[in-house]
């Protein structure tokens, strides 16, 4: 039996309840077939907190998902909500979680199910099997750092601008998860910044080779420039296994990896800290789409992007590999089966709703479990 996991569940709003439940279904499952136990909480977020508390987040939820091995988000916001004071939006509250909880590498997987290979807006034999990682540092770089603003020079001359920066330990803190990451993987990491033309670059270089040299010499590290990342990502992404970079690199570049893979309602992520002193590091996972107030409460959602997370988190947080690659395997039968959510349909597939792909996925775990 594998001791109690601590998760705090945080379906928000939209959408976000109603793929959590097939989340928590796929949960169920392992806790009955693999003797996996989980301890799971949940809490508001969000509108839902809003309506509540008169907050997006309480400081009660907040020290919740302190206290927790891992945090499972849903979504948050919707257009009940546009006239909300800006501090009180749904939006605030996954902003402060990230903050206090000091989430400073963002981990987005671009992986091609075999099934959806026609998705991609690329040709099916540059995607086929891709399987690759962006690891962004998202605490730091361009978006915080200071000097910023608009003024106004003497010669009267307006100007806007803001400071990319990066400190020593911001750098290694974040490349350190991608390596150690890459030793689960491929063990391949490429660090991606503007070296040529950026002080900044230069020293992210420096700093990534320094710490390559000391504690990661058995990972391959290649280094390559953010503009170079982009063209070789539509030409020939296979090649890479774990990309490392900056905030506003790792913006752009996780959106274009993203699209290689065709569809929103198939996409995870991960959000990693620090680890305290017991080796358990902050954690949480969401998938990258909204609440999708378009289609709420009708169980059109895929609940494939947030299955996913999950299995993210069983892999970063709790080291459970095979659980995860279980998972992920009844997800690519589910697919192979021909069942579509409305975000992912193709001709002569057939259509499904939230709940029937999570049926899809427990009846694949059924027959891959035996
Ligand atoms: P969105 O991701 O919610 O939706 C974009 C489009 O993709 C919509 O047409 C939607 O129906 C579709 N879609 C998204 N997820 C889907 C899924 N799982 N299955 C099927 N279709 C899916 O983005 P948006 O419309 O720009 O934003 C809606 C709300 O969500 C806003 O309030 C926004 O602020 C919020 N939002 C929240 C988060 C978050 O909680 N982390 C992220 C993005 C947007």
């Amino acid at each position: 039996m594998t001791s109690n996991k601590r998760i705090l569940i945080l379906a928000g709003d939209g959408i976000g309840p109603e793929v959590m439940a097939q989340v928590e279904r796929v949960m169920e499952w392992l806790a009955a077939r693999r003797a996996f136990s989980f301890e799971v909480s949940g809490g508001l977020v969000g509108g839902a907190c809003y309506e509540a508390h008169g907050t997006p987040l309480t400081d009660e939820t907040l020290a919740d998902a302190l206290a927790a091995d891992a945090v499972l988000f849903g979504a948050v916001g919707g257009p009940q909500w546009d006239d909300v004071a800006r501090h009180a939006r749904p939006e605030m509250g996954i902003l402060r979680l990230r903050k206090e909880m000091d989430l400073y590498a963002n981990l987005r997987p671009a992986l091609v199910f075999d099934p959806l290979v026609a998705a991609s807006t690329l040709k099916e034999d540059v995607v086929r099997g891709l399987d690759l990682m962006i690891v962004r540092e998202l605490t730091g770089g361009i978006y915080f750092g200071e000097p910023r603003g608009v003024d106004t020079l003497a010669d009267g001359t307006r100007r806007g601008f803001d400071t990319e920066v990066y400190s020593a330990f911001e750098i290694e803190r974040v490349c350190r998860v991608a390596f150690e990451l890459a030793r689960r993987r491929g063990n391949r990491v490429h660090s991606v910044e503007k070296a040529n033309v950026m002080e900044s670059g230069k020293f992210w270089r420096d700093e990534v080779t320094a710490l390559h040299a000391a504690d990661y010499a058995d990972v391959e590290l290649q280094h390559m420039y953010a503009d170079n990342c982009a063209m070789q990502l539509v030409r020939q992404p296979r090649q890479f296994d774990v990309i490392v970079t900056g905030n506003l690199f790792g913006d752009l570049l996780s959106d274009c990896a993203a699209m290689l893979t065709g569809s929103l309602g198939m996409l995870p992520s991960a959000s990693l800290g620090a680890s305290d002193a017991g080796g358990r590091r902050k954690a949480l996972y969401e998938p990258v789409h909204g609440s999708a107030p378009d289609i709420a409460g009708q169980g059109l959602a895929n609940p494939l992007a947030a299955i996913l997370s999950f299995t993210m988190m069983l892999r970063y947080s709790f080291d459970a590999a095979d659980d995860a690659d279980l998972i992920e395997g009844a997800v690519q039968d589910a697919l192979a089966q021909g069942l579509r959510t409305a975000d992912i349909m193709q001709d002569g597939m057939t259509g499904a709703s939230t709940e029937a792909m999570g049926d899809a996925v427990l009846g694949a775990l059924d027959r891959r479990a035996g």
